[in-house]
């Protein structure tokens, strides 16, 4: 089974753990070189996650993160390599590489400006979180309900209309209720929710509502389904139980075009089952156990993050 996992944390490890001694080639992370091949994974989506709070300076802070990813590429050229279009992920996998693609997760790097926007799009950005957990220039987050019915600014449209036409996926995780609303209707393009899970079985702001669900498939996006075990379950540790009761009610609200993979590894808060992305079999064997097909599983792990990447990118 390919798999194309559309969140993880990883390169903020690399950077601020261990004085940065470690790099994406081999870590004691979630995710790395020898675990992505291990999972048989054809690309990786790594987000630099950009705190607002201790990093006033957020372009600067994205730059530095930006810079850090493309070091790591050209220190483990050999086996990963950058991919910004469909085109490059499917040439990437006849050469036998991994596909590397990059991500920005906070919308406030981009401090109000469009210019900044393209400037990302130029160092290959292809995904923006258009918010984490703080309110920004785009629009406003559901870290608690606060920010519920709260919808995209001005600038978020503009934003909204720039990434379509640039040809970058916009991606709603962490962005509020209302702001999710606005997405659906000025997105011309598929959108998707890289990292969050089902909010009719567990009541978290973090999770899609149904009629959301319905909205994202509708629309040809993706649900990337998060091992954050507050999102999944009980809260203590992130199950495949738990994951597979996700996948199986997503997949009969939206329809299984809409799932795909969004670990979220080396930024979950809590324990996961599936220790690190080299286990990810284990959840593949558990869906089949539950009677998915083959087929119905390539879509979850693999097929569907790619379509939306053709569909999408540019
Ligand atoms: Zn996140």
């Amino acid at each position: 089974m390919k798999l194309l996992d559309l969140h993880c944390d990883t390169i903020l490890r690399c950077m601020d753990e261990e004085n940065g001694r470690f790099g994406l080639g081999c870590n004691p992370f979630c995710v790395d070189v020898k675990k992505l091949k291990k999972a048989n994974a054809a690309g990786q989506f790594f987000a630099v996650y950009v705190d607002m709070m201790k990093y006033p300076d957020r372009l600067e802070r994205c730059l530095e993160m930006i810079d850090r990813f493309h070091l790591e590429l050209s220190r483990c050229g050999e086996e990963l390599r950058f991919a910004g279009s469909y085109d490059e992920l499917q040439h990437n996998a006849v050469i036998g590489k991994l596909s590397a693609f990059l991500a920005i997760e906070e919308g406030g790097a981009l401090e109000g400006k469009l210019h900044h926007l393209r400037t990302y799009y130029r160092l290959g950005v292809r995904l923006i979180t258009l918010t984490w957990n703080y309110p920004n220039e785009i629009g406003y987050p559901n870290f608690e309900w606060t920010h519920a019915d709260k919808g995209l600014t001005a600038f978020g449209r503009d934003v909204v209309e720039e990434m379509n036409r640039l040809g970058m996926l916009i991606d709603v995780s962490h962005l509020s209720d209302q702001g999710f609303y606005d997405v659906a209707t000025l997105s011309s393009q598929p959108f998707v929710a890289s990292h969050s899970d089902a909010r009719a079985l567990v009541h978290h702001p973090r999770n899609l509502a149904d009629d959301m669900l319905r909205l994202l498939a509708e629309k040809g996006g993706v649900v990337g389904v998060n091992f954050e075990s507050t999102f999944l379950g009980d809260g203590k540790v992130g199950r495949i139980e738990d994951l597979v009761r996700h996948i199986r009610h997503i997949s009969n609200v939206g329809g299984m075009e809409v799932l795909a993979i969004g670990t979220d590894f080396d930024g979950t808060m809590n324990p996961v089952e599936m220790t690190d992305i080299g286990q990810m079999g284990r959840l593949a064997a558990a869906l089949a156990e539950e009677g998915f097909s083959e087929g119905q599983l390539e879509k979850l792990f693999y097929g569907n993050a790619a379509r939306v990447i053709r569909d999408v990118l540019r």
